[in-house]
């Protein structure tokens, strides 16, 4: 925390800067600033606090916030819909929380190049209504699109549903304007999606979680509102038969958008039979032929996988409804965590066998009714579940043994820690784990490139040189 006197001054100039309905500093409004959707340790809950919130509306405000702080070293915090799983917003030095809510302006949109140019506190909810009107689509679809925002969801490389077909956010960026740690403006390079000059900086700033500067304006691939769309939906002998489905639908090269696999909790709601425990669906969106086409490739593989098809009618409607189903979607409560882990999928079974048979008894965590497995099915596949860890002794520094154990049997078997949710604080220490020295210091360089004096999110994403 500053001293009062520096603070006394720095709420002058930062007054002076955004006017004071820019600028929160009582600790009523601070708090809710304290946390993001990740689980501290209980009794670390309000340990960390901002020492202001600014409230900025364009990229001149956001750059003399940027000057004032760099002036003094003083940490910013870009902040988003505070969605993130992961500790990313945890202010652990203090200093200035920027949130981007008032940040929120469709700035321009062509419909010819199928681009748009936004401003970073939009959620991507807005966003897409706002693209509707011009019979455009945010290909983007994650559980939390109310909440989040293009900023966040930049910042975090967030994940689709849709991956398959439309990829995730980092397939859509095309160009960022990036205020940086000296209050510089970085404009990324030309609003196109291909070119052949210069590094890709916009690249960089991809699931860096607002370590390496601010975003204050995105231009985003878009695609034309899809005619006609379909879920084709399968019901399972159990989880390994429905991936089995999964992997045949993915080497036919069929044009799905995306799928998922889990086990099936209510089997009156989706009308599954009773001894079919698990379910594979894949969505398609096209013109109405594509779409037709590719459901009856889709339903013709499921049959021929040993599936049994849900009908028409039970399919949309889960189509409609399934948000609430989705494993990602569904909040956290107490004592559970959720698993987001990238594991090649040739290496699917070791890892939950491993996961679920040696370290679960190892530390006495246990799935969640049924959340033991579930795959995000597509080129981005994602290993999920959720898990419950028991109270008692110890919970917190258990809690750190889990991660630690899942990191190394992920990065183990070739994969990832996180597919999406990012490093924050909670898994920075296992980067290790993920990455060589090599590259850590190649990451701590550019990191002290773009903000020498490190007041950009710190004690995010890379962990300390040992
Ligand atoms: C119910 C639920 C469902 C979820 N489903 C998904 C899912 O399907 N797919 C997925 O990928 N994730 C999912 N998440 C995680 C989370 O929603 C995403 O990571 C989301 O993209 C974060 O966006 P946000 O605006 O909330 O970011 P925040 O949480 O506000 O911030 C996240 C990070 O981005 C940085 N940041 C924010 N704005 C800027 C900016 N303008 N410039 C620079 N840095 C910035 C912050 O500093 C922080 O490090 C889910 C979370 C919940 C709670």
């Amino acid at each position: 925390m500053m001293p009062d006197s520096v603070k006394d001054e720095v709420k002058r100039q930062l007054v002076e800067a955004l006017g004071e309905r820019g600028l929160l500093w009582e600790k009523a409004d601070l708090l809710p600033y304290c946390k993001d959707t990740y689980r501290v340790r209980f009794e670390d809950e309000y340990r960390y606090m901002p020492d202001f919130v600014v409230l900025p509306e364009t990229t001149e405000e956001v750059k003399k916030v940027v000057s004032i702080a760099a002036s003094r070293k003083i940490p910013l915090i870009p902040k988003g819909g505070g969605s993130n799983r992961t500790g990313m917003l945890v202010p652990t030095h203090g200093g200035i929380v920027v949130d981007t809510i008032r940040m929120n302006k469709l700035i321009e949109i062509s419909v010819p190049d199928l681009c748009v140019t936004v401003q970073p506190g939009m959620t991507l909810k807005d966003l897409g209504d706002g693209l509707a009107e011009h019979g455009l689509w945010l290909t983007q679809e994650q559980g939390s699109l109310k909440m989040a925002t293009v900023g966040g969801a930049i910042s975090t490389s967030a994940f689709s549903r849709r991956h398959q077909k439309y990829g995730a956010m980092a397939d859509c960026v095309m160009s960022l304007e990036v205020v940086l740690a000296d209050g510089s403006v970085l404009r990324t390079g030309p609003k196109v999606l291909y070119t052949s000059t210069g590094y890709r900086l916009h690249q960089l700033f991809i699931g860096a979680e607002g370590t390496l500067g601010i975003i204050t304006e995105a231009t985003l691939r878009v695609e034309p509102l899809p005619e006609a769309q379909e879920v084709v939906l399968g019901f399972f002998d159990d989880f390994w038969a429905a991936i089995d489905a999964a992997k045949r639908v993915m080497a036919s090269g069929v044009d799905f958008s995306g799928g998922e696999a889990y086990e099936i909790v209510d089997h009156s709601e989706l009308r599954a039979p009773p001894d079919k425990k698990a379910l594979f669906y894949a969505l398609v969106h096209g013109t109405k032929e594509e779409v037709q086409a590719v459901s009856e490739n889709l339903r013709r593989t499921i049959e021929g996988s040993g599936g049994i098809l849900a009908d028409h009618e039970v399919a949309n409607q889960f189509l409609t409804t399934y948000t609430k189903q989705w494993c990602g979607a569904r909040a956290l409560t107490g004592y559970e965590d959720v698993l987001t882990t990238y594991v090649p999928m040739e290496k699917m079974r070791q890892y939950y066998d491993t996961l679920w048979n040696e370290i679960a008894p190892k530390y006495g965590i246990e799935p969640l009714p049924g959340e033991k497995y579930s795959l995000d099915v597509g080129k981005y596949r994602m290993a999920g579940g959720r898990y419950r860890l028991p109270k008692g002794d110890r919970v917190w520094e258990r809690y750190q043994e889990v991660l630690k154990e899942i990191a190394a049997l992920a990065t183990g078997l070739g994969g990832s820690v996180q597919a999406c949710h990012g490093v924050g604080i909670q898994h920075r220490d296992n980067m290790v784990l993920e990455y060589s020295d090599v590259a850590l210091e190649a990451m701590r360089g550019i990191k002290h490139l773009l903000d020498p004096d490190n007041i950009m999110n710190p004690g995010k994403k890379i962990p300390e040189k040992e």
